[in-house]
């Protein structure tokens, strides 16, 4: 699954930080310092990053059009 466009709860547009927020947790940023550099300052917005789990890598293992 890929992230959702805008946060669920206020509508505000986070698909766009998911990179940036990867990038900046390889650089040593903690969770925090990363969504306080991203300008995600609401708690639902900071949840949408910090509960999603980056699933479509496994996905593409089960192939159910290949049999
Ligand atoms: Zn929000």
């Amino acid at each position: 699954m890929t992230i959702p466009v805008h946060c669920f709860m206020c509508g505000k547009i986070v698909s766009n930080t998911w990179e940036a927020y990867l990038g900046l947790l390889q650089a040593k940023y903690t969770e925090e310092d990363a969504l306080d550099a991203l300008g995600l300052k609401q708690y639902c917005c900071r949840h949408m990053l910090l509960a999603y789990m980056d699933l479509i890598e496994k996905l593409l293992n089960y192939a159910p059009l290949e049999k």
